[in-house]
């Protein structure tokens, strides 16, 4: 797979120029930028950690709080071994945009740290995770800053996290992340959330288009959390999922592959390569698939300057944050392909973690048709408010300088109410 290492493409400057365009399009005074160009605060910390060898390795962790104007900061936490800070900066900047257009009422963070977990055994995991949040503890708290799961972090990461966390304050704050388990104050269908929320985006994307979505045909990238979930809603909306790819490898069927036994296939092996239903396929191919629907739901930069021109679909649908780079942008512009970007279609996540954190804060837990009736409800607004704001606009704008312009909108009134900017 190819990622932002190799591509040279800067996430942190892209997701800036964003916000500059943005408020250039608006025509908001240029403190707003000026305040909202770096994140308030970044921390770094050295995370020393006790390998199982008994040996100390020590690691670098991030957390950045880009922005809270609306609400606490609130974000991810990924463990991959090329993150940087830049990465982490670029992705507190989309969180803040993220939470605005979706209408949830929190800023923008993001924490990481750069380690292999898939060379790690599950008690290193846990002393890491742990350690991260006694060196991030300081800046956090439940109405201060809310970490959750990302790439290659879980429901078990975050109850360490939390657990760890109650240690420090000596009461049980489950509040301080979401994407906890049941058992200790997660919310029902947090981790599918994102894939769901996709998948709303989706049918309403099609809809928007005239694009039935009985057999439409679907190419994606990535199946962690948010892909194999994606596949599972989307085989239950009657699409064609025909080629999937991951870290190892990936499949390809013409006549669709079954994402159930996909998904278990995945969970025993540990990658779709080699799946018994279809051919092996690379993500070059897969991104010149003759599709009508594609999803990269893996890593930032994979649809640019190089893969673009090949693009088939006629929708595109970013599960991952920052899929697309601006120069690919442009390409699938010209070709008229509705890009619906990650700030809005993968916001399901974030979403539910609000539901969470809301539950958490009553001590009172709600059903999971509540939970799955409010999550579809906030992503049909979502896209409706995304797509009507964008028609409304005069200049041919894009969903996505659409979503900035209504985030920054909001943003930049909620500045200016309190007093932080012109
Ligand atoms: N990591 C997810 C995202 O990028 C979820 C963040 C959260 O729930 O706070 O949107």
């Amino acid at each position: 797979m190819t990622n932002n290492k190799n591509t040279h493409v800067n996430p942190f400057q892209v997701a800036q120029h964003q916000i500059e365009h943005a408020v250039e399009q608006l025509g908001l005074p240029q403190d707003v930028y000026e305040r909202l160009k770096n994140p308030d605060r970044f921390m770094e910390a050295a995370i020393p950690v006790e390998m199982d060898d008994g040996k100390i390795r020590v690691f670098t962790g991030y957390r950045a709080q880009h922005n809270n104007v609306l609400g606490p900061y609130k974000g991810g936490i990924r463990f991959h071994p090329e993150v940087d800070a830049d990465e982490v900066k670029a992705l507190s900047i989309w969180m803040t945009i993220k939470c605005a257009v979706a209408q949830v009422p929190f800023g923008g963070g993001k924490g990481a740290v750069a380690c292999n977990p898939q060379q790690m055994s599950a008690k290193e995991i846990e002393r890491l995770s742990r350690r991260y949040i006694w060196a991030m503890s300081p800046i956090l708290g439940s109405k201060v800053d809310i970490p959750a799961p990302d790439v290659n972090t879980n429901a078990q990461v975050m109850a360490w996290m939390a657990d760890e966390y109650s240690k420090i304050r000596q009461y049980n704050d489950f509040g301080i992340v979401t994407g906890k388990p049941l058992e200790v104050g997660g919310c029902i269908g947090r981790e599918a959330a994102t894939g769901k929320g996709l998948a709303y985006v989706i049918r309403e994307a099609a809809r928007a288009k005239n694009l039935s979505l009985k057999n439409a045909v679907i190419a994606l990238q990535g199946f962690g959390k948010v892909g194999s979930a994606t596949a599972r809603f989307l085989g239950k909306l009657g699409c064609k999922i025909i080629a999937v790819t991951d870290i190892f490898g990936g499949v390809y069927n013409k006549n669709g592959l079954d994402p159930e036994k996909l998904s278990e296939y995945c969970r025993e092996t540990g990658s779709v390569k080699d799946f018994p239903g279809g051919t092996d396929i690379g993500n070059e191919e897969l991104f010149a698939l003759d599709c009508d629907i594609l999803v990269p739901a893996a890593l930032q930069n994979q649809i640019t300057a190089e893969t673009a021109p090949g693009i088939k679909a006629k929708i595109i649908v970013e599960g991952a944050n920052g899929p697309t780079t601006p120069e690919a942008d442009v390409i699938l512009k010209e070709k008229n392909i509705f890009v619906v970007p990650d700030i809005l279609a993968n916001s399901g996540g974030v979403t539910v973690s609000y539901f969470e954190w809301v539950q958490n804060n009553y001590t009172y837990y709600w059903t999971e048709k509540e939970i799955e009736s409010r999550l579809e409800l906030k992503m049909v607004e979502a896209f409706n408010h995304v797509f009507a704001y964008m028609n409304q606009l005069e200049n041919n704008v894009t969903m996505r300088e659409a979503a900035f312009m209504y985030a920054l909108q909001r943003l930049a009134e909620a500045m200016k109410m309190r007093g932080w900017c012109g």
